[in-house]
């Protein structure tokens, strides 16, 4: 499944290049609210509107959330970073450049594996911090982009805000492995807890490079950048496409250009935005208006050893409980769905019984619903308190379900209610069921010598019948037993 992408004698290669949003209370230099959904140019000041003469300061919390992500990534935090400058002109850069850093990251290499079924492993080049653009909006356009707009207006609220730009080894060889990756990447910085990393509100924003080559051959063939994939799905669907046609191209003797593509999600489609015919020259210096970033080594220890418990952990932790490789990294990766496991597995105590009702039960309803399991009216209590009920023999596995249900539609309701005021209560007492059996073996005189005679699988519908008659509330075990005693007689 993770494999690599082979077509007729050509392999994929892919790198990311992933934007951060990092969650600080403050802007990456000044001192305005790091907040979006506010009005319009009000979280504005001096520093962050390009003022001449307003010196920038570099914001402590978002170097050091930083720094704590790099170390999650495997990277190596140098003793001192520095700032540069990346000249470009657009209306979105008050300051006609960026301050990013260059030569000397915050973070430099490192590497991130991927557990579970076809593991692997990726290179980290480097992590460094920089500054968010404005936010452009495009009146008047096709789906709010620049070509055909009629004009076009700034917000500057997201100017200077802190992003860590993440940067992999073209290590990547599937569309899978690029979604796994960054499934696993992205529940890592959320656990870090060092931003929200929500790509559909574009608080991560991860860009595709993508090429293929001869399978076996060293070197690389030319590459294109893909953007505008607002989900880990996108990104696989239009890594996906974009290998296609370079193929396509490919096969047809054409050649690939190096460019930049834009992915509709809509569609599905790649468009070109425009071609790179050369690499800019961005003129990059260092930023003469701030320090370099010291990182004192007892510090950095510190940090590494106050990290929470990461994704891959909680992987080796979960399938070292005896679940299954496919569930841990559901139950690692998937953010709401992790939180929620977590408090079922510890009310509960078991964590296999709890893997079972996340993975079954909860996982069809929320699918149903089309909500995440933060959003659920099941929450981890009411459902333990469920579970308790089956584990404890108060009710079987049918009975189960419809409880399940009640908790969805009705959310006052408490398992225990549920059970009491329906009767759900197992039938798990010999003389009741000693009842029900008798009846359904006097009803089934047929079904019985076929038993007898050989024909042991008729059993199972001498269960159901018993089960039907007790209203699905016999105990399957003790039924089965039962059952077994009698026609054995
Ligand atoms: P650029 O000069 O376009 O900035 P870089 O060498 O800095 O290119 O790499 C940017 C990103 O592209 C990295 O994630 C890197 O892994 C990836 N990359 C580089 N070359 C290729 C290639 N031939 N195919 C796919 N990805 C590539
Ligand atoms: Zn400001
Ligand atoms: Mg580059």
């Amino acid at each position: 499944m993770s494999g690599g992408w082979q077509r007729d004698g050509y392999e994929a290669v892919i790198g990311l290049e992933i934007h951060v949003q990092l969650d600080t209370a403050s802007k990456m230099f000044c001192a305005c609210p790091n907040r979006f959904g506010d009005e319009p140019n009000t979280n504005v000041c001096m520093v962050c509107l390009a003022h001449p003469g307003a010196l920038p300061v570099a914001n402590a919390e978002a170097v050091r959330q930083s720094a704590r992500v790099g170390l999650a990534l495997g990277c190596r935090i140098p003793a001192a970073s520095e700032f540069s400058r990346k000249q470009y002109f657009y209306p979105d850069s008050p300051k006609a450049y960026q301050i990013s850093q260059y030569d000397q990251p915050l973070c430099a290499e490192g590497s991130f594996h991927v557990p579970g079924e076809g593991a692997f492993t990726v290179r980290i080049t480097r992590a460094h911090l920089e500054e968010d653009a404005a936010k452009m909006i495009h009146a008047g356009g096709d789906a709010g982009r620049i070509q055909g707009s009629a004009g076009s207006v700034v917000d500057f609220n997201r100017a200077g805000t802190p992003l860590l730009e993440i940067v992999t080894e073209p290590d990547l060889r599937s569309p899978e492995q690029a979604r796994r990756f960054l499934t696993l990447l992205r529940a890592t910085v959320v656990a870090i807890g060092a931003s929200d990393c929500d790509m559909e509100k574009g608080s991560l924003r991860a860009d595709a490079n993508v090429s293929i080559r001869p399978i076996g051959s060293a070197g690389y063939g030319t590459k294109t950048e893909l953007k505008n994939m607002n989900s880990v799905r996108f990104l696989a669907r239009g890594i996906e496409a974009e290998l296609e046609r370079q193929l396509g191209l490919v096969l047809a003797g054409e050649e690939v250009r190096q460019e930049t593509l834009h992915f509709d999600p809509a569609t599905g489609g790649l468009t070109s935005l425009r071609s790179k015919e050369e690499a800019h020259d961005y003129r990059y210096f260092p930023e003469p208006d701030l320090l370099p970033v010291t990182q004192d080594p007892d510090d950095l220890a510190a940090l590494a050893g106050q990290l929470p418990e990461l994704p891959v952990a909680r992987f080796a932790r979960l399938t070292g409980a005896g679940l299954p490789e496919a569930t841990a990294l559901l139950l690692a990766t998937e953010v709401e769905l992790a939180a929620y496991y977590d408090e079922l597995a510890g009310r509960v105590g078991d964590a296999k019984v709890a893997a079972n009702w996340v993975m079954g039960e909860l996982q069809a309803h929320l699918n149903a619903a089309g909500i995440a399991a933060d959003a659920s009216p099941v929450t981890p209590a009411r459902l333990a308190g469920l579970v308790g009920l089956v584990v404890d023999g108060t009710i079987n596995q049918t009975s189960a379900k419809e409880v399940f249900q009640a908790l969805v539609e009705d959310p006052a309701a408490d398992a225990a209610g549920v059970v009491e005021a329906r009767g759900l209560a197992q039938v798990g007492d010999a003389d009741e069921l000693g009842a029900i059996v008798d009846g359904v073996l006097a009803d089934h005189p047929e079904e019985v010598a076929a038993f007898k005679g050989g024909r042991e699988q008729v059993i199972g519908f001498l269960v159901g019948q018993c089960m039907k008659a007790s209203g699905g509330r016999a105990d399957a075990k003790a039924l089965q037993a039962l059952l077994r005693e009698r026609l054995s007689a």
